[in-house]
């Protein structure tokens, strides 16, 4: 029996991205993951190498093909990331007032000079800007440029370590998504059959484009996420939409692109303009940072959770923490607890209509109708994923089981909100397929006999995307 739902307990509906790192990607980590609610893993491909993520990727192939599960892989591209330089040292302590100089090509920095390797973006940079590192706690100033060096002055000071961020949010950096290395790792995505692919730096649709155009000649196009980290993508978010499957809010990078106060706001406004142009979204970064080192989350990051919630993301992301925090499984039922309360007390916008195509009428009633019959599960019987995603766009509160025919359609409509797919014969007839999933909601006791449940879907079956109809069944009534 192919399911993804735990009869005994209550399931989360916002999907949970679990990024692998260390302290997971073994098989026993990933095995401990999927028990503890991960929906979807990222795999951060600013890290590592091809090789061992494609022996991530077959690990958590061979544990969901063990375990009946079916859980999707999101590639996440580095993308114009700068970086500094090793140091000498495992990290050095910056105070405000010093000197520092930032120079092209020293392989080893340390507290008078830190490295750099330029590609394309120092002659865009001016003396007067600023310099962000790390994390976005120290800030220096240009004071002087030379031909290959900046000479800054420490304004806010802190600890750096090798590889930090290097950020400059001042200046005017024309640097697209997509970095050579970045081709390379869309490559290897798309050879080993990822399911949804996140671009870095987003600058605007034309980077979104220029990837949707390779992807063509592959033969499943995995989901394109434009991850939204500088304000250049928050100006110009409608076409970004338009020209993607969805959107990340990426807090942390975010942080440092424009004033940390005004992240809360920039997150309500990228989830709501996400949901009126009906493509998925990932609130990331930071949501139980504190877990990393610790059992207990605090007090603001479980608000922060269930806020992102409460604003109508379909999916929230894990990212040290259980790449490299102490306890991944942990995180994952902590955050998995936080879902499922804060799900049942949300009360979510309802969806401005947009068209008035029958296919939108008929999941515009779904939430209506599940309140009214107090239905606590929607089936859609045969779904190639629309029926299904469009269903999930209304955030009914109730599960959505959704009967596909391939395993990669069940990895591909997993990251949705409420979304939980079930491989079913796509040779059999369309009562068979709902006669099947009703036993199996029975079994797992998701349903009981005399509870009503919706169920809509599109017939005949050879028209994919089509939602055409909607009907009630009592459980235990002959189908
Ligand atoms: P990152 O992106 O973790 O790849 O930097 C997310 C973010 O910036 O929030
Ligand atoms: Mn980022």
């Amino acid at each position: 029996m192919i399911t993804d739902i735990n009869p005994l307990q209550k399931t989360h509906l916002t999907r949970i991205v679990a990024t692998l790192g260390p302290a997971s990607f073994n098989e026993l980590g990933i095995e401990q993951l999927i028990h503890a609610g991960v929906d979807v893993f990222r795999i951060n491909f600013s890290h590592g190498d091809h090789k061992q993520h494609s022996e991530t990727i077959r690990r958590v192939r061979a544990v969901c093909r063990r375990l009946n599960k079916h859980i999707s892989i999101l590639q996440d591209l580095g993308g114009p990331k700068l970086r500094i330089n090793e140091l000498d040292e495992d990290h050095i302590h910056l105070y405000p007032g010093e000197s520092i100089c930032l120079r092209d090509g020293v392989e080893k920095g340390d507290k008078t000079c830190i490295g750099f390797t330029d590609e394309d973006w120092f002659d865009q940079v001016k003396p007067g800007e600023r310099v962000v590192l790390g994390d976005g706690i120290i800030h220096l100033q240009i004071e002087r440029k030379g031909k290959s060096e900046l000479e800054c002055k420490v304004l806010s000071g802190g600890v750096l370590r090798a590889r930090a961020g290097l950020n400059f949010p001042e200046s005017d950096l024309n640097l697209g998504a997509m970095r050579p290395k970045d081709w390379e790792d869309l490559k290897f995505g798309l050879e080993n059959n990822v399911d949804v692919v996140a671009l870095s730096f987003v600058q605007g649709p034309e980077d979104l484009i220029k990837v949707r155009e390779v992807m063509k000649d592959y033969e499943f196009d995995p989901i394109l996420i434009a991850k939204i980290e500088r304000p250049e993508a928050v100006e110009r978010i409608d076409d970004i939409l338009e020209h993607s499957g969805g959107i990340m809010v990426a807090r942390g990078d975010l942080g440092i692109s424009v004033p940390l106060q005004k992240v809360p706001t920039i997150q309500k406004f990228l989830i709501k303009k996400a949901r009126e142009q009906r493509k998925l979204v990932i609130t990331a970064t930071q949501m139980l940072e504190s877990m990393t080192t610790s059992p207990m989350p605090t007090r603001a990051e479980v608000t922060d959770v269930a806020n992102a919630v409460f604003d109508g993301t379909d999916a929230v992301m894990l990212s040290g923490e259980t790449a490299i925090g102490v306890d991944p499984p942990l995180v994952v039922r902590r955050m998995s607890d936080i879902l499922i309360e804060a799900e049942a007390n949300a009360i979510f916008p309802t969806l401005p209509k947009t068209d008035r195509s029958m296919d939108s009428a008929i999941s515009q009633v779904v939430p209506m109708l599940v309140k009214e019959i107090e239905s606590k599960l929607v089936v859609s019987p045969l779904t190639s994923g629309s029926t299904a995603v469009r269903i999930s766009r209304q955030r009914i509160g109730v599960p959505i089981l959704a009967g596909v025919s391939t395993e990669r359609d069940a990895r591909r409509i997993r990251i949705y909100h409420a979304v939980n797919p079930v491989v079913v014969d796509k040779e059999a007839s369309f009562m068979d397929n709902l006669r099947y999933i009703m036993q199996l909601a029975t079994e797992l006791k998701l349903v009981q006999e005399g509870d009503y449940t919706v169920v809509t879907g599109g017939l005949p079956l050879d028209r994919p995307g089509v939602t055409n109809f909607l009907r009630v069944v009592k459980v235990g009534d002959e189908i």
